[in-house]
């Protein structure tokens, strides 16, 4: 069992996900000592940055063995479908993800997709699973009804079309299988039917048997207002109270979260870490649209602010497979992430750029400014990515924590930064 009183607590990844988990730590009296691999400038306020790269599984077994901490929590997708968990486990260092089998449900649309039918998990109904083009040509030569065609592998989240025009979608496939434009991840892809709804991320955190869940978020993902431009990371995200209602969140833990849980165990493969939920609320009932294996960013931001519990206490509970006895409470009301970007993003950008008003922002009331893309420099910091930073706000009510959020965001400059305007607008 992680012991309980000094922990000494590792984080991997260096984004502002990341940031907001060791932020959250941070404040546990149960955190003696905190490190972050690799960190980012505003991370090293909060943990011991190390410069260990969130891609190199081989690099961060080392020092996982060298620190020996009592708990490790890892942040990004990419370390936990290269069997990182696995790796931390088989030396006896615990950590919060799912292991490399469990974490193909995000790492293989098709591997999710066969584990929900072979469950009878409701999902969209799958038309086809394509290893060659011309088979998945042959059978896009009828299409008339919206279909959606996704790659099998990760694509940074361009890998899914919805589409009703034949030749849109032989042009994508050809983008993924002949073109290669993704790699590996389109070798094969899938063909499903377009469902219509809400749509919905629910996230839980699980200990394979007994499950905690987030508070609801919802991100936005084009890069300008009112849902224009190409698409992104994340330009921002929030969560409110009456944005699930209890009877839904019971439905999608009866009908989605109990079922995948039960089935991966029944299946070898128990799944342990945060599970995140894409769904389409349908006339029928809420439908799997995809899974990820770990945090949204920026929804992590806009979640984390929220948390009025001890998160060491709680991620080591999750841990040791007793989550069913850590006391769990949100913040009422809302709260509010707005990302700040360097100019050009998703496109090309500068970075290097010195930002200014960082302490004015933060002087804000409950307001927490994290760090995605920056890097110290002196006593300030320089911009360092596309993503620099998520201002983040709580409040009674979305409006209020918007007004926070963007009273805050307004202090701080830099040459060429850009933010959407309308977060925790979207109905
Ligand atoms: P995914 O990465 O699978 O969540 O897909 C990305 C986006 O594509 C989703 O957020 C939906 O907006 C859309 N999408 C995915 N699958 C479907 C589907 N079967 N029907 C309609 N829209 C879909």
């Amino acid at each position: 069992m992680v012991s309980f009183l000094a922990m000494k607590i590792l984080v991997i990844g260096g984004g502002g996900r990341e940031h907001a988990l060791a932020w959250k730590l941070k404040q546990s009296g149960k955190a003696e000592q905190l490190w972050c691999a690799p960190g980012n400038g505003g991370i090293a306020r909060d943990a011991e940055c190390l410069p260990v790269s969130a891609a190199d599984t081989g690099a961060l077994v080392a020092l996982g063995t060298r620190l020996s901490p009592d708990l490790t929590v890892v942040g990004p997708e990419q370390p936990l479908v290269a069997g990182l968990v696995d790796e931390f486990a088989a030396r006896g260092l615990k950590i919060v993800g799912p292991a490399q089998a469990a974490a193909q449900l995000e790492g293989s649309k098709i591997f999710a997709k066969q584990f929900l039918s072979r469950q009878g998990i409701p999902t969209p109904a799958l038309r086809g699973i394509y290893d060659a083009p011309e088979k998945a040509y042959d059978a896009l030569r009828d299409v008339v009804s919206p279909i959606v065609i996704k790659a099998d592998g990760p694509c940074a989240g361009k890998g899914v079309l919805v589409t009703s025009s034949a030749a849109e979608a032989k042009a994508f496939v050809e983008r993924l299988m002949e073109q290669r434009e993704f790699g590996a991840s389109g070798s094969q892809l899938l063909i499903e039917e377009a469902v219509t709804g809400r749509e919905l991320s629910f996230i839980v955190l699980t200990d394979g048997e007994h499950t905690v869940s987030m508070v609801p978020a919802q991100d936005h993902k084009r890069a300008y207002d009112g849902d224009q431009g190409p698409n992104t990371g994340g330009m921002g995200a929030f969560s409110a109270d009456g944005m699930l209602s209890l009877t839904l969140e019971q439905e999608i833990l009866e009908t989605v979260v109990r079922p995948t849980l039960a089935g991966m165990a029944r299946e070898g493969v128990p799944y342990r870490g945060f599970l995140y939920c894409g769904l389409m609320l349908t006339a029928e009932g809420p439908k799997v649209l995809e899974f990820n294996c770990r945090m949204g960013d920026p929804e992590c931001q806009a979640i984390v602010a929220r948390m009025d519990f001890d998160l060491a206490e709680v991620l080591a509970a999750a841990a040791d497979g007793r989550l069913d006895r850590v006391p769990i409470a949100w913040r009422p009301g809302a709260s509010v992430c707005v990302v700040l970007a360097s100019g050009g993003y998703p496109g090309k950008y500068e970075t290097g750029k010195p930002i200014a008003g960082l302490a004015e922002a933060e002087a804000v009331a409950d307001v927490a400014v994290f760090h995605a893309g920056t890097r110290r420099q002196g006593a300030g910091y320089l911009t360092a990515g596309g993503r620099v930073l998520g201002v983040t706000a709580t409040g009674p009510d979305l409006a209020a924590a918007a007004a926070r959020a963007y009273q805050a965001a307004e202090r701080i400059r830099w040459l060429g930064r850009f933010y959407r305007k309308d977060i925790g607008k979207k109905k």
